[in-house]
């Protein structure tokens, strides 16, 4: 395993998806001698995108660059440099056969009368009584994420969309998913605003989305890019960690042919696969990593002859609209993803095993998401001149009720080992690109990360 094969480095990094080059790329600026390690043939991970037949499509999902966070939204921004379009967000759930503004609490004008009512009726009454027990001082956190969602919105929303949504991108049982991530994720709406709403009165809802940037050229993947562009030669690509030791005061990291050794480790890869590739992890530790769960995604691209609707992307609930949770066009993202006089649009399916999507080949995906567009009146099949297909293992983190404590042993273990944990699936939260390269500026500069 030693001698030729053997590289010393000061620090190595596993995996080159967002977190792992932006980590790269600051560690490299702060005087670190990094390497990193990557499976697959290019760095990029979720954040990957393809170009084909002049269509540009991200290869794990739609992917738009927004935040809250304005450090990090100015940094994304510089590396895209000129490579940057602005959009307002046009974003929509489809509900019956109709277009209803999104967040559907703030679209309830656009619903059928009787719906209007249901969900408007039982979302003041959850106000009222939230409001009431808050007054006798009896408020019960809600036990999970069901709960939450029906505490919150109250049942009419609850039933024709929230449920129906979140039971088709989650694919787990949402009283066996936590409710602890989603205050501040997802907003509770002020009542007003809902009302006006169903008024017909315009609110905006989810502000700090309402503009956001996507590369001109290159899809998403061209922001990793431009981040790695300085330490692309420190990217090592088509090395798979399988094992990683401790030796002495550092690591031993190998593909089971050429080994690195290094000072320090940071992880950035699923902490499922990091826990395969340690040896002597307890039994505790290893059923803690197992009982994490998290879903894959199928994305179906789509390149059509002339336009699509004129919109950002939009969420399909109902089970009858097929397997896709949402269909984005990314043609109305930027100028470069389509050629002249066409559309794009792309569908995610998300799948746990079992699932439908999971077995199916893509072909018959492709032709199942353009079936039930055809039917929604969103493509006509004759249109149809590209067709895709890519699925990531890893798409989101989905917290169920014992989340808390398997991470936290997870963990524990993990970092007594010396190996420091960044990145969505490493530290297996829900962060996206933003959170991803906070955590990694807070890591590099020492700080706890405040997400
Ligand atoms: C459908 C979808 C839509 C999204 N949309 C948005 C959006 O609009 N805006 C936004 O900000 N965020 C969005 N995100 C989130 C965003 O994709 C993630 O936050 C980000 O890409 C995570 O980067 P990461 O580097 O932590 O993880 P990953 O991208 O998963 O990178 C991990 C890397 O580790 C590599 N790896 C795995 N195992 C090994 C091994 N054994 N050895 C070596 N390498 C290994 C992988 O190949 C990969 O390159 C979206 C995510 C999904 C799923």
């Amino acid at each position: 395993m030693h001698g030729a094969n053997l590289i010393p480095v000061t620090t190595v990094i596993l995996g080159a998806g967002l977190t792992g080059c932006t980590l790269a790329r600051l560690l490299a600026e702060a005087g670190e001698e990094v390497t990193v390690l990557e499976a697959e043939a290019r760095p990029g991970g979720l954040c990957r995108s393809v170009t084909a037949d002049g269509f540009t499509f991200d290869l794990g999902g739609s992917h738009i660059v927004f935040s809250r966070d304005l450090e990090v939204l100015a940094w994304m921004q510089e590396q895209l440099d000129a490579n940057r379009e602005e959009r307002h967000r046009e974003t929509k759930c489809w509900y019956r056969g109709a277009y209803v503004h999104y967040p559907f609490e703030n679209g309830l004008f656009d619903l059928p009368p009787e719906d209007r009512f249901r969900c408007l009726d039982g979302f003041v009454r959850a106000v009222l009584a939230s409001n009431l027990a808050a007054a006798e001082g009896d408020v019960t956190p809600p036990h999970d994420f069901l709960d939450w969602i029906r505490q919150t919105f109250g049942d009419g929303i609850a039933d024709c969309y929230l449920v129906p949504y979140n039971e088709k991108i989650w694919k787990y049982p949402l009283d066996r998913m936590s409710a602890h991530w989603v205050d501040g994720r997802v907003p509770r709406p002020p009542l007003e605003d809902v009302l006006s709403a169903a008024c017909g009165l315009q609110t905006e809802g989810y502000a700090h989305q309402a503009v956001f940037s996507y590369p001109a050229l290159g899809g998403i993947e061209a922001l990793v890019q431009a981040i790695a562009a300085p330490v692309r030669d420190r990217i090592r690509c088509g090395f798979r960690v399988a094992s990683v030791r401790r030796e002495g005061n550092g690591f031993l990291v190998s593909d089971g042919e050429t080994t690195v050794a290094a000072d320090r480790c940071i992880s950035t890869i699923p902490v499922q696969a990091l826990l395969g590739a340690l040896v002597a992890v307890p039994v505790g530790v290893l059923d803690a990593g197992e009982r994490l769960v998290h879903n894959s995604v199928a994305c179906v691209f789509i390149g059509l002859r002339g336009p699509v609707p004129p919109y950002s992307w939009v969420y399909l609930a109902a089970p009858e609209l097929g397997f896709a949770n949402r269909i984005s066009f990314p043609s109305n993202y930027s100028t470069g993803t389509a050629p002249p006089g066409c559309g794009s649009v792309l569908a995610e399916c998300t799948y746990r095993p079992g699932d439908p999507p999971a077995t199916m080949d893509d072909q018959a995906l492709i032709d199942h998401v353009v079936d039930h567009l055809e039917e929604m009146g969103i493509l006509r099949r004759e249109d149809v001149i590209y067709t895709g297909c890519a699925r990531q293992p890893y798409a989101y983190v989905v917290y169920d009720l014992d989340y808390l404590e398997s991470i936290r042993s997870v963990r524990d273990h993990v970092e007594g080992r010396g190996i420091e944990l960044v990145g969505r699936f490493a530290e297996f939260e829900y962060l996206n690109m933003d959170g991803c390269i906070r955590h990694a500026l807070d890591h590099v500069r020492g700080r706890e990360p405040c997400t």
